[in-house]
């Protein structure tokens, strides 16, 4: 079976927790296996009862944390795209993130800003958290998701610009004790009108800004 036959109703809204009982079987019990091996090389004993399910469960939870692989961006995007004059920008905030760096597949977590200024066309303003989780949910470097979350926006909507900082906390950082417990990485990617500095200091000004 292929990967693509893992996941059903991926478009009925339904959530995570639910769509994990659906996974391919096979799948799960090769991970399972897997998983069983992990807890032995780390000196755990797998039979004891708090661990008799765990592999099934980290299996079930690494194919939910790693979906993204096996939905399209893109397609969500002109699923949702329609004709509109509107040409002020667009800012979607305090979209929560929650991936896994590539590195230590580790969790890193916390906010996206996203904004874009229209050029004829819109888009859903649901559909923007989804893309976040579509690149989010596979294992990342902070830089590569928000270059590819701009990327998505602008090579689809095709707006006079897109304008994407993301703050996340990694939990390899702060478990491992390399850095700060407390520290949050920034990074920030723009494109078109976004370059201009004036149009990234009004964005970067929305998204800090409370509301009244
Ligand atoms: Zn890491």
């Amino acid at each position: 079976m292929s990967k693509e036959d893992i996941f059903h109703d991926r478009d009925e809204g339904i959530d995570g927790y639910t769509k994990i009982d659906r996974y391919n079987p096979q799948l799960i019990e090769n991970l399972s296996t897997t998983y069983q091996e992990v807890l032995k090389q780390i000196g755990e004993n797998p039979d004891r009862e708090g661990l008799l399910k765990t592999p099934e469960r980290v299996a079930k939870a690494m194919l939910f944390l790693t979906q993204g692989y096996d939905l399209d961006a893109t397609e969500i995007l002109t699923s949702a795209m329609f004709k509109e004059e509107y040409s002020q920008m667009v800012v979607v905030k305090d979209i929560e993130v929650y991936s896994m760096c590539e590195h230590h597949m580790l969790p890193f977590f916390g906010k996206a800003h996203i904004a874009y200024i229209p050029n004829g066309y819109v888009v859903g303003l649901s559909k923007i958290p989804r893309i976040v989780d579509v690149f989010a949910r596979r294992l990342q470097v902070q830089e590569r998701l928000t270059n590819e979350i701009r990327d998505c926006i602008q090579d689809t909507l095709q707006p006079l610009g897109v304008g994407v900082v993301i703050e996340c906390r990694h939990l390899c950082m702060s478990m491992r004790g390399v850095q700060k417990q407390n520290s949050v990485t920034t990074t920030s990617a723009f494109t078109g009108e976004f370059l201009k500095e004036k149009t990234r200091a009004e964005f970067l000004n929305l998204i800090t800004a409370k509301l009244g």
